[in-house]
């Protein structure tokens, strides 16, 4: 090497430098950038929460990206064949408290945690799809062992996977309502409510033929405005009492052991179909409904579970022997025996376990919960919808 060489190599080093140091001085780290937009995003987003276009956004966030936002949201043409269909009517002079409109509701069969109590019948819910990946597989594990459940569709899903949504029908199963954008409906005005219920009937009905009249509120959540606008809607709220938290990816021997401790006649049984990777609930599924067969119980949808709430066996029901869940699994879960242990002790067989969120009035943790909730759902939805 020359020292000509030497000399340029080096000069060479020091361009570099400086240029490396130019470019420091103009261009923040994108560390920085996101420390700097990050509370920025949050406050546009909790703005955006309080307002009409939320709903819309959040399709936005979750699923196309920046461009289906841009587009703005295709506009929902009019039911083009309506199917007469039996709409339920409206409780009158619901309460203004929610204990009390739960009562109520309960009373008209509007509102169920589970079925009866007395028969050996569970009901198999899946919420949050349709799902391209997720949806077909469960579909053809029920297909094969013969099994009817309720699917709990979001209504843009169904805009996006309408034959999806077209296959559950054939199947045989129940499609009930979950909102537009699973949207965390406390925090939303009566108007967005609406919005979010009525597009989502509307999307099912044009898709399948077939109105719902069964609605689950995402995340479980109702305050006594929601109620009353489902009530507006004639819909029935169905929540659960059973439920394996798949969407939390516990491991698929969790969830079977999950489902099985907490199952017991008429039981609603919560697993998902979107939301996410649901491999794990995909594998459960087999196990779940082997080992409750096994115990004689039977698979009814949720019309099945509501037409049968008031039958009284004639002679006294032989009600399933429960089941420990299965044991000596390498990976064999701490939640399990202590689930089936609760059980025990308060001598119920898995009824009615009040795990939902209800909200009275909407204080300001509630509303920041719901933002918070509603963009690691959308966040969540967006990374793993194909
Ligand atoms: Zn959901």
């Amino acid at each position: 090497m020359t020292t000509n060489d030497q000399t340029r190599l080096h000069l060479a080093a020091h361009d570099a430098k400086e240029a490396h140091g130019q470019t420091k001085v103009r261009k923040p780290s994108p560390f920085t950038l996101l420390f700097l937009l990050l509370p920025l995003m949050l406050i546009t987003l909790s703005l955006l929460m309080l307002s009409d276009q939320f709903a819309d956004l959040t399709v936005g966030i979750s699923l196309h990206g920046l461009i289906l936002f841009h587009r703005g949201m295709p506009t929902l043409s009019p039911t083009s064949s309506p199917t007469p269909q039996p709409t339920q009517q409206s409780v009158k002079f619901l309460p203004a408290a929610l204990a009390a409109q739960i009562a109520d509701l309960e009373a008209h069969d509007r509102f169920f945690y589970h079925g009866n109590t007395g028969l050996p019948e569970v009901a198999l819910t899946f919420d949050d799809g349709p799902n391209p990946a997720n949806t077909p597989q469960l579909l053809a594990i029920l297909k094969n062992y013969h099994v009817q459940a309720t699917f709990f569709d979001v209504g843009r899903l169904v805009k996006l996977y309408p034959y999806l949504a077209r296959q559950e029908i054939a199947d045989g199963h129940i499609i009930g309502n979950h909102t537009w954008s699973h949207a965390y409906l406390p925090a939303l005005t009566p108007d967005m409510m609406r919005k979010q219920i009525a597009k989502t009937s509307d999307i099912i009905q044009q898709v399948t033929g077939i109105r719902p009249i069964f609605f689950r509120p995402p995340y479980g959540a109702v305050s006594a405005k929601v109620l009353t606008i489902i009530n507006e809607f004639g819909l029935t709220t169905v929540i659960w009492n059973n439920d394996a938290q798949d969407w939390s990816i516990p491991g698929t021997f969790t969830i079977i052991a999950r489902v099985l401790a907490a199952a017991g006649p008429g039981a609603i049984i919560l697993l998902h179909d979107g939301g996410g990777n649901r491999s794990q609930t995909i594998a459960a599924l087999p196990t779940i409904i082997q080992q409750l067969r096994a115990q004689h119980f039977q698979f009814v949808t949720m019309a099945q579970l509501v037409a049968d709430y008031h039958y009284k066996a004639a002679s006294p029901t032989p009600t399933p022997t429960p089941t420990r869940p299965p044991r000596g699994h390498p990976h064999s879960p701490q939640s399990a025996p202590f689930a089936w242990q609760k059980e025990k002790r308060s001598g119920s067989q898995g009824l009615v376990q009040r795990t939902h969120i209800q909200y009275d009035s909407v204080p300001v943790a509630a509303r920041t919960l719901g933002i918070l909730s509603q963009v690691r759902w959308a966040v969540f939805s967006f990374t793993v919808t194909p």
